[in-house]
């Protein structure tokens, strides 16, 4: 047995489950997953069915995206994986989909406020933006580098798409779900062109310190992986 089997298994194993409940579609989006105590993370490849797709199939990269394992062609978004790992050392798994809901804010560019607090809870004060940049070059990973350090879980990606992270993949794949309600109950608010009220500022507050002191946690037990 390799020593990222259980990594790349996680990831086939994760990506079926967004198939199924249509989060993923065909080859679009990419997921990875951070090896634990080395700079490294294992990524789906590029353009290949997630259906067809088999832990063998994973690859597994280290931070300069030098491959360590893996004969497929590494997801072209690799970069920007590799760079949120870097920039937050709390985020153990990063989902990327294009996810239909959560896309449509980001063709209006419109951020989702604090709405819920399950939402707060567990993606941040507010989903933000990513100004569009082409995928897979390093003015889109430059963009996503700065929007991710003020600790949110969730982000849209403009013209594009969505981007989740969390401690794990469970977590993460958990929180595409959670953004994107959010994103249909928002699309569907501002449909009515009512008011769209917002959960009372000290709410907002609590709720995102409980999401802060888990990223903590995630941060040191991560740290004592190295
Ligand atoms: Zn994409």
């Amino acid at each position: 047995m390799g020593a990222f089997d259980d990594y790349k298994r996680q990831i086939v194993e994760a990506a079926r489950q967004l198939v199924a409940k249509g989060y993923l579609m065909a080859t679009g989006g990419n997921l990875s997953l951070r090896v634990a105590g080395r700079p490294a993370f294992a990524v789906t490849p590029s353009n290949y069915d997630y259906l067809l797709m088999q832990p063998d199939d994973v690859c597994v990269l280290d931070f300069d995206l030098k491959v360590l394992e893996g004969e497929r062609k590494p997801s072209v978004e690799s970069a920007m994986h590799g760079a949120i790992y870097q920039a937050r050392a709390d985020v153990n798994a990063v989902v990327h989909t294009h996810q239909v809901f959560a896309s449509a804010l980001a063709l209006i560019n419109a951020p989702i406020p604090a709405l819920f607090d399950e939402q707060v809870r567990f993606l941040g004060r507010s989903v933000e933006i990513i100004p569009y940049a082409p995928s897979g070059t390093g003015f889109l990973k430059g963009n996503i580098v700065k929007c991710v350090k003020n600790h949110h879980n969730a982000y849209i990606l403009q013209n594009h798409g969505a981007l989740c992270f969390g401690e794990d993949l469970e977590r993460a794949a958990h929180n595409v779900e959670i953004l994107e309600k959010c994103a249909q109950a928002y699309l569907l608010a501002l449909c009515t062109e009512r008011e769209v009220s917002r959960i009372p500022l000290p709410v907002r507050e609590i709720a995102f310190a409980k999401l802060r002191g888990d990223q903590k946690k995630a941060e040191k037990s991560g740290a004592a992986h190295d």
